[in-house]
This record gives structure tokens, C-alpha cells and sequence, in this order.
């Protein structure tokens, strides 16, 4: 078998046949993830003729690694990701109960992958709830292992709440009622300069036009606004001969034809900016509060969850991703819609470099959606006869054409 290297100051050395892991996930996960693997497979086979393809390793995640190990992420399965690198998974139970830590919060802290990467574009053919859904063409990136989902936080009649709310009160005469409970939102340069930095250099290799910093620093001085004045420091110290800030830019646009324009938003504006001026907006960088807030608005612009892909992505591990969840009321029935983990497929092959079978895995799923062949998520807003999971992955690979 063979395996990604990464080697530092190289990146990743993938040979032609790399072993990637792949996790099914719970409740409908078995069926998208059957779906997608052979969509990803077709891809491969059309673009590159059997010269390139993926040697797939499954590893237990979830219930089903809780049913044959006792464990929900067993320590060997944490082992076999490492090893490959990259790796995809569809959706996993967040098992209810004391002491449960959600398995994929588990797995983004575990390899670092503090970029979550959410692409949203719209797909002629798919329902949208807005009028000009073609105009959304976005990618968030969105910091994925700080801010107030570190988790600490204290219940309101615990020790600890009782003993902060003391601190604060002797040393900086900020009085809490008693029954007020406490969460701490940290947010650090380090891991704030690291995201903007991926965001900028996403859009320099894609040729992007702006990249937009999401905050509310307007309240929060010192987190979200000091994200801000981070993301500012890396575009002006570290890309300064390739970006323009927006205000050098509003003087005189003429004089930086090529330069990516980096700008900044306050939350509340933004939401309302990606409806009303969305051809505005480009690739977004945002701490991790506003960032799960605003990518699931986003995606609701052009068709919703089921057509959303996630990436999850470090220095050097990657897991690719469906956004949505289990969707338990669907297991096992092969009704569930694939295309956020045929997606999420389809940015793992880009982040490979294997773009040609991205384009083609892409180019089919475009061309099911333009005739309307979806499944009945969709289905049953445009009030037409629906397709199986198993059926809509038959059409897509159905319709892949090599790219000219
Ligand atoms: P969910 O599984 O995303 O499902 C909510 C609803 O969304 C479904 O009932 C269905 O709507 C629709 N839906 C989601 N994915 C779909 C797909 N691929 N095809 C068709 N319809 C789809 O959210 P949830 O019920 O809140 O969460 C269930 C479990 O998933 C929980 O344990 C949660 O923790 C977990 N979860 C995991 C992840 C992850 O692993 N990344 C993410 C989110 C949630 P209709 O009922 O309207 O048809």
C-alpha cells in the first residue's frame, strides 16, 4: 500500500495509488458514502485511465466502531487516519451523555485541522429561497479550533462559576448576578493569523478577487476585533505584494488591477451584504462562531445542507466531509441526497492536485442537477418523481466526459 507523505518544506508527496481513509458515519452515512466512492472512482478512471487511482481504507468511526470496539474513535482508528493523511468521512452520531465530546470536535483538534473550508456556489436547476442564487460564489473559511468551541465553559451554581464570579468582582469590579454562567471565548494571533493566511493563500493559487475578514470587533475588542487586526497584519506583512486593502484600493482601483482586496465586515452587516450584495463577496475568513453561523446561511442561499461539502484542513492531515448530519430517520433506506459528500470528494481530489477528475466528478453533478435528476430532498420542492441515493450516483457517473 502506499501512502502520503508530507515532508516539510515539500508539502505532500502522493504517489499514484495513495491509500485514503475513509470513515462511513452513522445513519445515512453508509449509503452517501458508497454513493460517493464510486462517483470518485468513475472520476478517476475517466481522467486518468487507470494511471491514477485511490486505494480505500475504511476506518471505524461511530457506532458502529462502538459495536466492534467498545470505543466510538479507537485509538487504532486515530492511528490508520495519520497514516493516510487524507481522508473523508461521512456524518457521525454525537452519542448523548455525560462526559461525550463530539467525535468530530474530537477529530479536528486530535490532527489540527484549524481551517474548516465550506465552498458555496449554486447549481443551476437546484430550488433556492432567493432570486439570483447565481450570483453566490463564496468560499468560508472558518477557524475551527478556538473561540468559544474550546468548551470552556461553567454552569452557574458550579464551584468553578462561583469562584470566577469572586475573581472578577475582587480584582476588577465586574459584579455577576449568581445566577450567571460563565464561558470564555479566546481567541489568539497565532491561531487567527494561521487561518487568515490559508485564506489568502487559497486565493492567490485560485486567482481569487477578495478576501473578506468576518468579525464582530465592534463589542469584542480584543477577540474579534484583534482577529481583524491580525488578518490584516498577515495580508499587509506576508502577501503584501499581492493584496490591496480595501481602502487603498476605493482611491484608486486603476492602479491595482491584479492585487486580491482584503476588507472587513462587522457579522450583523455581513449577513446582510450576502443577500442583498452577493456578488460582492468572494472568499470569507472568520473566527469559529461566525463562521458555523455563516455557513450554513450561506449554503441555505443555494439549495441548503444536502448540497453543502466541508474540508477540514491542518498543516498536514486533511478530512474531507459532509456537512449535515445523520439524518437517522433515512438510514438504510438509500434515499439520502450524496452530493455534500460527493463534493467534499470533489475538494479532496483538488487537494490532491488531481483537479482533472474533480472537474469531471463536478461537471456531472451539474449537469444532474440542470435536467433535474435529484433526490427527494429537492424532489419534493420541484414536485417531481425522485431518484434513489444509489440512482442519483448512477446518473452522475452516467453523465462524467473526459474535460477537453
Ligand atoms: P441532520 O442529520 O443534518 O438532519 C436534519 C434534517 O436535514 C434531516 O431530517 C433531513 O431533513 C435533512 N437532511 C440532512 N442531510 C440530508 C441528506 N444528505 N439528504 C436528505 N436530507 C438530509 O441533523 P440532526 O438531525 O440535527 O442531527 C442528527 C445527528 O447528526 C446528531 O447526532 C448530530 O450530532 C449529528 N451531526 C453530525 C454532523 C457531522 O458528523 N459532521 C453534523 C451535524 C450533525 P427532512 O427531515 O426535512 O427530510
Amino acid at each position: 500500500m502506499a501512502y502520503i507523505k508530507v515532508i516539510e518544506g515539500k508539502g505532500m508527496q502522493i504517489p499514484s495509488n495513495p491509500t485514503i481513509g475513509y470513515i462511513e458515519g452513522d445513519g445515512i452515512g453508509p449509503d452517501i458514502t458508497k454513493a460517493s466512492i464510486a462517483a470518485i472512482n468513475a472520476s478517476l478512471e475517466i481522467a486518468y485511465k487507470g494511471q491514477r487511482n485511490i486505494v480505500w481504507e475504511k476506518v471505524l468511526a461511530g457506532e458502529e466502531a462502538m459495536e466492534n470496539t467498545g470505543k466510538h474513535l479507537p485509538q487504532e482508528s486515530l492511528d490508520l487516519l495519520k497514516k493516510c493523511v487524507v481522508s473523508i468521512k461521512g456524518p457521525l452520531t454525537t452519542p448523548i451523555g455525560q462526559g461525550f465530546r463530539s467525535l468530530n470536535v474530537t477529530l479536528r483538534q486530535y490532527f489540527d485541522l484549524y481551517a474548516n473550508i465550506r465552498p458555496v456556489k449554486f447549481f443551476p436547476g437546484v430550488p433556492s429561497p432567493v432570486k439570483n442564487p447565481e450570483k453566490m460564489n463564496m468560499v468560508v473559511f472558518r477557524e475551527n479550533t478556538e473561540d468559544l468551541y474550546m468548551g470552556i465553559e461553567w454552569k452557574y451554581d458550579s464551584p468553578e462559576a462561583t469562584m470566577l464570579r469572586k475573581f472578577l468582582s475582587d480584582n476588577f469590579s465586574v459584579n455577576l448576578t449568581d445566577d450567571t454562567g460563565i464561558g470564555i471565548k479566546p481567541i489568539s494571533r497565532f491561531r487567527s493569523a494561521r487561518l487568515v493566511r490559508k485564506a489568502l493563500e487559497y486565493a492567490v493559487q485560485n486567482k481569487r478577487k477578495s478576501v473578506t475578514l468576518v468579525h464582530k470587533g465592534n463589542i469584542m475588542k480584543y477577540t474579534e476585533g484583534a482577529f481583524k487586526d491580525w488578518g490584516y497584519e498577515v495580508a499587509r506583512t506576508e502577501f503584501g505584494d499581492k493584496t490591496v486593502t480595501e481602502e487603498e484600493y476605493l482611491k484608486q482601483p486603476e492602479a491595482f488591477p491584479s492585487r486580491i482586496v482584503v476588507k472587513d465586515r462587522i457579522t450583523d452587516n455581513m449577513f446582510q451584504q450576502v443577500l442583498t450584495r452577493t456578488e460582492d463577496y468572494d472568499i470569507i475568513a472568520t473566527t469559529n462562531l461566525n463562521g458555523d453561523y455563516l455557513s450554513d446561511a450561506l449554503a441555505a442561499q443555494v439549495g441548503g445542507l444536502g448540497l453543502a461539502p466541508g474540508g477540514n484542513v491542518g498543516d498536514v492531515y486533511a478530512i474531507f466531509e459532509a456537512v449535515h448530519g445523520t439524518a437517522p430517520k433515512y438510514a438504510g433506506m438509500d434515499v439520502a441526497n450524496p452530493t455534500s459528500l460527493m463534493l467534499s470528494g470533489e475538494m479532496m481530489l483538488r487537494h490532491l492536485g488531481w483537479n482533472e477528475a474533480a472537474d469531471i466528478l463536478e461537471g456531472a453533478i451539474m449537469s444532474a442537477y440542470k435536467d433535474q435528476k435529484v433526490t427527494q430532498d429537492l424532489a419534493r420542492v420541484l414536485n417531481i418523481k425522485a431518484l434513489k441515493c444509489s440512482e442519483f450516483a448512477s446518473e452522475v457517473i452516467k453523465r462524467m466526459r473526459p474535460i477537453k
